[in-house]
């Protein structure tokens, strides 16, 4: 393909763009197809000779779009959201066609600095105190292995590394049973083990960590010659909404001297909101890590994630690895890869300045209120179904229900919901039993959107019963 012609499709797809998203109300929100049916759409071999870009992009319509799960659709109510707003995908245009690798300051500055720069201005935006820097990474899974790596070596002083875990002793790390998969898998991946993740009970209203359980179960380790070495908290897990009590887990932490990470992947959008504060983040100054994704509900495109530090030196004292081929010399300058596991790093802070720049940080908090606000409305729609219960109250955009019938039913109703296709939910679990999500955060939707959900599980109930 020559420039010429890369100008002639750029133009096509950007065209294709405009069309595919004003025309989503009218495609099923999850993907129709079986398993199997791109598979069989596919050429079973690569091509010995080049084809034309026509026939390639026909192929793509023809074959990959039905398998499509649209996750910029405005009736998108399952999962968490992954928004990518019209300015952040300019940026990521602008990232693709520079296409630039930029591990170290010296290989793109403007990035490093971009990022130093952004970082920041979503500090502000979350009312985190000046002493906090941080690194954008690729998910908040790699965040949180990154603060998890820091854990295990702060506790053993900074041995692991160089040593192995062999002979160390048993390093355990503390969070509720409400944490992601991604703590977990962490944990794992450290050398912790799951058995040595303790998961805690939660309280009611909030699921919060139970702080006295906490404090029993530090104690008791110790007690048995184990080394405590972390506390994870969250603010909006994603079964319920979870928030734990970031003051009274942090006055543990300094109390024992641990490590301390808050993974607020989702809802720590939100928290640009000052009136959600108090509610959910009181305390959250003084956390050594925190994790939000600006790729869920703020609407910076997949993949970015920014974890702040509040000194970022014991991550550096873990990751930082320089070899000759990576030594720099001149004035000191931030190479970030030393603050994560990867090496190679996208320019992923210039779709953060497009969006914050393009609809300003008023603009972002309306969307969110919205949201929080028309979650809140469906929910009590929900409430007055024959029959429906609200198993969990709205935390900000998210809450629970189930409706009439035992488990099975659950499953068979969020099942035919997503076959019918107009709309898009999942299931979750808590306290045992199978319970409806629904959540509201998609960057296009509408107070319509939202309460045509309801009439959508109205009428798909209605034809299951
Ligand atoms: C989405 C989510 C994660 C995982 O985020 P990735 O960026 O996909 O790794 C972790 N924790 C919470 C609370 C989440 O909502």
């Amino acid at each position: 393909m020559d420039w010429d012609e890369f100008e002639e499709w750029g133009r096509y797809v950007s065209r294709w763009a405009a069309d595919y998203h004003k025309s989503l109300r009218d495609l099923p929100v999850r993907a129709q197809t079986r398993p199997g049916d791109t598979i069989r759409g596919l050429a079973a071999a690569p091509p010995s000779q080049g084809q034309p870009m026509d026939a390639i992009i026909d192929d793509f319509e023809r074959v990959v779009m039905p398998g499509m799960t649209h996750w910029q659709h405005p009736r998108f109510f399952a999962y968490f959201p992954a928004n990518a707003t019209p300015p952040s995908m300019i940026a990521e245009m602008l990232v693709t066609t520079i296409a630039a690798q930029c591990m170290l300051w010296q290989t793109s500055p403007a990035a490093t600095e971009m990022e130093t720069v952004m970082v920041d201005w979503l500090r502000q935006a979350l009312a985190l105190p000046e002493e906090y820097t941080g690194v954008i990474q690729d998910s908040a899974s790699s965040a949180t292995l990154s603060a998890v790596l820091t854990m295990r070596e702060r506790a053993i002083d900074y041995t692991g590394n160089r040593d192995g875990l062999n002979g160390k002793g048993t390093l355990r790390i503390y969070c509720s049973e409400q944490v992601h998969s991604s703590i977990d898998r962490a944990a794992w991946i450290a050398g912790i083990g799951q058995e040595n993740l303790v998961k805690l009970p939660t309280r009611s209203p909030r699921h919060e960590l139970d702080v006295d359980a906490l404090r029993a179960a530090i104690r008791g380790d110790r007690a048995a010659g184990h080394i405590p070495a972390g506390i994870i908290t969250i603010t909006g897990g994603t079964g319920v909404g979870a928030s734990d009590d970031l003051a009274a887990v942090l006055d543990v932490a300094r109390t024992e001297d641990l490590y301390t990470h808050l993974d607020a992947a989702w809802a720590g959008a939100a928290m640009i909101c000052e009136e959600f504060r108090e509610e959910f983040w009181a305390g959250v100054a003084g956390y050594d890590s925190i994790v939000i994704n600006p790729h869920k509900w703020l609407g910076a495109q997949f993949d970015c994630s920014v974890q702040f530090l509040r000194d970022p030196q014991p991550q550096l004292n873990t990751l930082k690895i320089e070899p000759e081929y990576l030594k720099t010399t001149g004035a000191a300058v931030t190479n970030y890869s030393e603050w994560t596991i990867p090496l190679g790093r996208r320019f992923r802070a210039l779709k953060l300045w497009f969006l914050i720049r393009s609809y300003g940080l008023e603009g972002l908090k309306a969307r969110l209120r919205n949201h929080v606000r028309w979650a809140n409305e469906i929910c009590d729609v929900l409430r007055a179904m024959d029959g429906f219960d609200i198993v969990t109250e709205p935390m900000l955009s998210l809450f629970t229900f189930r409706c009439p019938g035992d488990d099975k039913d659950q499953q068979r109703l969020v099942d035919a919901i997503n076959d019918d296709g107009r709309i898009y939910l999942t299931q979750g679990a808590f306290q045992g039993k199978k319970v409806i999500r629904f959540q509201v955060g998609q960057f296009e939707t509408t107070r319509e959107d939202v309460l045509f959900a309801a009439d959508v599980i109205r009428d798909v109930w209605a034809r299951m019963k």
